[in-house]
């Protein structure tokens, strides 16, 4: 009897003592691999211009999104640079809303090139560098590779395909593709907002402003068009387009340009 007692005992101890060493086994953080701040780092201007506080910040979170989503190559092969750049791009517009995540992508595809008449046109020449998928093909993105690269070769255009693409994804957060992010939004600035781009279309069509005319083919067009400006070369944007700039400050919780920070 105190022999079964005392293996009981024994053996309480030995299993309470396995629970305490586990429990307080601390969770290991996945590594990042060394490259991918040195990849931000020579290739986007956007990460350069952060503190080193916030570029570890967005290292971990381009890291997250390359855990979440799949990037692969169809007729091209890829590698961790084409991928880091696809992450960034990904980051950027929403690099101030803390720890979020794209609901709904799970898969890009980079094509070699401008792609086919397989999938459907969004318009005339820029839209077949970049797709974000409906229907059958929801949940991915298709980037034109040399589209991908050029965005970052070519820092002082105001054109950036793959922000492009994945702002129509968060314009399509709330359900409708329509230039009116509703998610980034309060009510009250929905009418101000309309008000502004249906304003700035007039004057992009009288040549008045240097907002590329592409924006002209509709409010979810004109969404991206001036966020690549945006993200692209925010000094000028601010100059140029103040109420604009500052719609879409309040959007994507950034101002590069005033604070050099971001406000949270
Ligand atoms: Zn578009």
């Amino acid at each position: 009897m105190i022999l079964i007692i005392l293996l009981s005992l024994a053996l309480l101890t030995a299993l309470t003592w396995f629970w305490i060493r586990r429990s307080k086994r601390p969770a290991l953080p996945d590594r990042i691999p060394a490259e991918y701040s040195h990849l931000l780092q020579m290739h986007v201007k956007y990460y350069r211009n952060l503190s080193p506080a916030q570029q570890e910040v967005f290292t971990q979170r381009v890291a997250a999104f390359l855990k979440q989503v799949h990037i692969e190559g169809v007729g091209t092969e890829i590698d961790l640079t084409d991928k880091i750049l696809v992450a960034a791009s990904a980051i950027i517009p929403v690099f101030g809303f803390g720890d979020w995540k794209y609901p709904n992508l799970t898969n890009i595809i980079l094509y070699p090139h401008t792609f086919n008449e397989k999938f459907q046109y969004e318009g005339a020449g820029r839209s077949t560098m970049g797709m974000v998928g409906s229907g059958y093909m929801n949940g991915q993105m298709i980037l034109s590779k040399p589209a991908l690269h050029a965005a970052y070769a070519l820092e002082d255009t105001k054109h950036h395909t793959p922000i492009h693409e994945f702002v129509h994804l968060l314009d399509k957060t709330d359900g409708a593709t329509d230039g009116i992010p509703e998610y980034l939004m309060e009510e009250s600035t929905v009418d101000p907002w309309l008000d502004l781009m249906h304003r700035e279309m007039i004057r992009i069509s009288q040549s008045e402003s240097d907002i590329n005319a592409y924006a002209l083919t509709g409010d979810a067009e004109f969404f991206a068009v001036v966020s690549e400006y945006f993200f692209q070369q925010p000094q000028l944007m601010a100059e140029n387009h103040p109420e604009i700039y500052k719609m879409l400050c309040l959007f994507y919780k950034q101002d590069w340009v005033k604070e050099r920070e971001l406000p949270h």
